[in-house]
């Protein structure tokens, strides 16, 4: 996705471009084929609702900017609601014959195992980046900056918490400023409400590894439901420990078990569940996790999961013109800069792409800007997320800088996701009209 993406915008550019694809030589455990653009599990772009959804503000950004991917997929879309689902074997026949057919497109199957210092290099390797790679990487920057699974908890959108039950304090009021010893969300459980959870954990539909997938797994990154059935009360000497807390709501009354949700980015609009890392089915995430008191209503901006996935530690190893900030050469996009999905994937390999083909024609690229879909991930992976605790993460309105003077919570919710996106409408237009006077300034 992201490879044929930023091939084909650089490409569009005016630049050379070889594009490196190891398939079908050397295979990986989900792809079949050879094909760019393959799609290798659901055949959905997921939501094209570019008013109300981010997603589908990521659909409209992309499409304005000429994306070989949108395009594609528009020109194969299959029926299914409000979402963008299209015959997979079209789709990526149509991408691969537009980047074997593009006249400043070379394909070259092989896989490359070493970040060359020479030359302009982006690195679109996916989840799946082979073992070569990604030893290269590692002895590039540091072993624990590439991770080969992530462990990613239910990320909550801090106004859909029930601050009425819930309060912020970390354990033991620990930490030098009242930031700090306030950093954490506390949702206070009695004994009753734990043995419940703990039996709605248990019974929940849980999602199978594929095969191939579990090499490596195991290390220190336990779903919940894992914990619980090792023992009814591990989770409560664990994750869900209540002590250090007092619940200024009840302050006489101990909780029998707390869950914690620390801040997941700079904006403070989301928070994660803390070792809450799970494999259970989406629907049924929901519905366990509403009986969290405090996240009765919660909306949440992503569920849990863990999967085989290589990805950067972005925020420490990339600049905001995604660069290795030791190899500036070298550019990563897609899933391996810790974006998820295919939209998100192919959406980073469109700006990589034009920033790469900048940089080499020695054109001026303005920054994307941080209130358009594309801006807000770029700046979540090389800054705004959390670096210690930095996961994989979905396009979602939580990532955006709020709007001032609009509702807050559910009712707001329509007004202000309108808002979002009429903003990031505009500045990305801006964007694009200022490259193109930029080419134009400069042919
Ligand atoms: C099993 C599985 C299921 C998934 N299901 C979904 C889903 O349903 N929906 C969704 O949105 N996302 C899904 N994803 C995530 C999905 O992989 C990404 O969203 C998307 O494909 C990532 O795009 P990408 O361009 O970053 O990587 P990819 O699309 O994986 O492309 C990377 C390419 O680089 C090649 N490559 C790797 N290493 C080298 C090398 N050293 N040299 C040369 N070539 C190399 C690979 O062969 C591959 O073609 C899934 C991922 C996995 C692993």
């Amino acid at each position: 996705m992201a490879g044929s993406e930023a091939a084909f915008q650089a490409a569009e550019a005016g630049v050379q471009v070889v594009l490196h694809e190891m398939r079908p030589e050397v295979k990986t455990f989900a792809h079949h084929t050879g094909n760019l653009g393959e799609m290798v599990c659901s055949n959905s772009f997921r939501s094209d609702d570019d008013e109300q959804n981010a997603v589908g503000l990521l659909h409209w950004e992309m499409k304005q900017a000429g994306g070989l991917i949108m395009n594609s997929a528009y020109a194969h879309r299959l029926p299914a609601g409000g979402a963008l689902a299209v015959d997979r074997e079209a789709f990526a026949e149509t991408v691969t014959a537009a980047i074997t057919a593009h006249p400043n497109i070379r394909v070259s199957h092989d896989e490359v195992s070493e970040l060359s210092g020479e030359g302009h290099w982006i690195f679109a390797t996916g989840p799946l980046t082979s073992e070569g790679l990604g030893r290269a990487i590692q002895a590039e920057t540091g072993t624990d900056r590439l991770a080969f699974f992530d462990a990613i908890a239910p990320i909550v959108y801090a106004e859909s918490i029930d601050m009425d039950v819930a309060w912020r304090q970390s354990r033991y009021d620990k930490g030098e400023t009242e930031e700090e010893q306030k950093a954490y969300i506390n949702c206070p459980m009695t004994k009753d409400q734990y043995e419940a959870f703990i039996d709605a954990l248990l019974a929940a539909d849980k999602t199978e590894f594929h095969e191939g997938e579990t090499a490596g797994y195991f290390d220190g990154c336990l779903p919940i439901e894992v914990m619980a059935e090792r023992g009814r009360e591990t989770l409560r000497h664990g994750p869900m420990k209540p002590v250090g807390l007092t619940n200024p709501h009840d302050p006489e009354t101990k909780p029998y078990a707390v869950v914690q949700l620390r801040r997941d980015n700079e904006l403070g609009t989301l928070y994660n569940i803390v070792g809450f890392q799970t494999k259970m089915k989406y629907g049924a995430q929901k519905a366990v996790f509403s009986m969290i008191p405090g996240l009765h209503d919660a909306s949440f901006a992503r569920l849990g999961g863990i999967h085989r996935n290589t990805f950067l530690n972005s925020p420490t190893l990339l600049d905001d013109r995604m660069r290795l900030r030791s190899k500036p050469n070298i550019r990563f996009a897609g899933q391996v800069t810790g974006v998820e999905g295919y939209v998100e994937s192919a959406a980073m390999g469109l700006v990589a792409g034009r920033m790469a083909a900048a940089e080499i024609l020695g054109r001026t690229m303005p920054t994307v800007p941080q209130d358009t879909a594309h801006g807000a991930l770029i700046h979540h992976i090389t800054g705004g997320a959390e670096a210690k605790t930095f996961q994989p993460m979905n396009v979602n309105f939580g990532l955006f800088r709020p709007l001032e003077g609009l509702r807050g919570g559910r009712k707001g919710r329509r007004e202000r996701y309108k808002g979002y996106t009429d903003r990031a409408k505009e500045a990305w237009q801006e964007w694009l009209t200022a490259q193109g006077l930029d080419l134009r300034a400069a042919e």
